[in-house]
């Protein structure tokens, strides 16, 4: 049986003969093939999907050294059959992959840290690493990688025997003496895998960085390799036009237009609060102990305020003071207030609740009236 995809990765179409069919769980069918170009996943890159014939791929699994295409109709045994491996997924997967091959080995040469771990999903690719760097040194890698991708140097595969093997230097996460994949990128790179890579690293068009987080005593780095990395970009572009439009700001002042804005709203924040002071104590001096509920009509929204005035007021009249705001908010200060709210609530609409002491919430209807009523 033959690999095509272990000497030409970039074959998605291909003739081959089928050489068994077996049926399957769920209605399916476990196709062999003489020859294929589907990858049955391996090295941190999940298996191929596709066609044979007319018939969906569904999975690829690898047994015995046998390539088995899980499809969702039977096929007799002889028959020569069209395939077609879905190809953008492939050849993404193929740019992620390669370009983690030159990430790790960045890494390894910098740093002297190795790949621990590799993820390819749908929208994010994760390498972990058992090393932490900062920031600014994770974007030298980058700017590293993309150097490269430039150089478009050859990516090419080779089943050294033993003696060479023992003799060279390369990366692998497995200790592996037979039959051993190397995957090359020119001089640069050497380690053991068994997937299909791009061909030369220009194909692999750009690679981006889109995050880091320390992970297990090390750190895991996302990143998005061709097609994938320009719409991050595309998208990161939208983004921060669209906050420069809002902010009337230049890209390269972004930052500091949010910063300024942070601090005007902190400043603007304290004037409010001080304003509310302000208000309460010109209520409060107005004040005396009467020893009865009372009601306050207050058109203010900011609950805090509210609540501080109702707590205030209470304790200079010595009874129940409910502060109504303005859109049906209200606070109620006192004591043993629970049995009082519970017949007010009985009376109008409410939503809110607090302690024996100190209730807050808003209500339809005259909660003045009905306070002044039950309490
Ligand atoms: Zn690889």
């Amino acid at each position: 049986m033959e690999k095509i995809y272990d000497s030409s990765p970039l074959t998605t179409g291909f003739t081959a003969g089928v050489t068994s069919c077996i049926p399957s769980e769920g209605g399916k069918y476990s196709v062999t093939l003489d020859r294929t170009a589907f990858f049955p996943g391996g090295g941190g890159q999940e298996c191929d999907t596709g066609y044979i014939g007319g018939a969906r791929v569904a999975s690829v699994t690898e047994s015995g050294g046998e390539i088995f295409h899980l499809t969702d109709t039977p096929f007799d045994v002889g028959t020569e059959v069209k395939c077609s491996v879905d190809r953008e997924k492939r050849l993404s997967r193929m740019a992620s992959h390669t370009g983690e091959h030159i990430v790790s080995a960045l890494m390894h040469r910098n740093f002297g840290f190795s790949n621990v771990g590799f993820h390819m999903g749908s929208g994010d690719v994760t390498a972990d690493f058992d090393g932490v760097i900062d920031a600014a040194q994770l974007a030298a890698v980058e700017a590293g990688a993309n150097a490269v991708i430039r150089e478009n140097l050859p990516v090419t595969v080779s089943y050294p025997d033993s003696e060479t093997l023992s003799a060279m230097k390369y990366r692998s996460k497995l200790d592996l003496t037979e039959n051993v994949r190397i995957v090359s990128v020119g001089d640069f790179d050497r380690c053991a895998c068994c997937a299909p890579h791009m061909p030369e690293t220009g194909m692999i068009g750009m690679l981006v960085f889109t995050g880091f987080q320390h992970w297990r005593g090390g750190i895991r780095v996302h990143m998005l390799c061709g097609a994938d990395a320009v719409s991050f970009c595309r998208a990161a572009v939208d983004r921060s036009d669209a906050l420069c439009r809002l902010l009337s700001s230049k890209p390269e002042k972004l930052t500091d237009s949010v910063i300024r804005l942070t601090e005007e709203n902190a400043a603007l924040k304290r004037a409010v609060s001080d304003m509310n002071a302000a208000v309460n104590d010109a209520v409060l001096s107005g004040l005396s102990r009467t020893g009865r509920p009372l009601v306050l009509r207050d058109g203010r929204d900011d609950m805090t305020a509210l609540r501080t005035l109702a707590v205030s007021a209470h304790a200079i009249n010595g009874a129940p003071v409910c502060v109504i705001g303005g859109s049906g908010r209200f606070a109620v200060a006192g004591e043993d207030l629970k049995a009082g709210f519970a017949l007010l609530s009985s009376r109008i609409p409410v939503r809110g609740g607090g302690s024996d002491t100190l209730i807050c919430g808003s209500a339809e209807g005259d909660i003045g009236g009905v306070f002044a009523e039950v309490f």
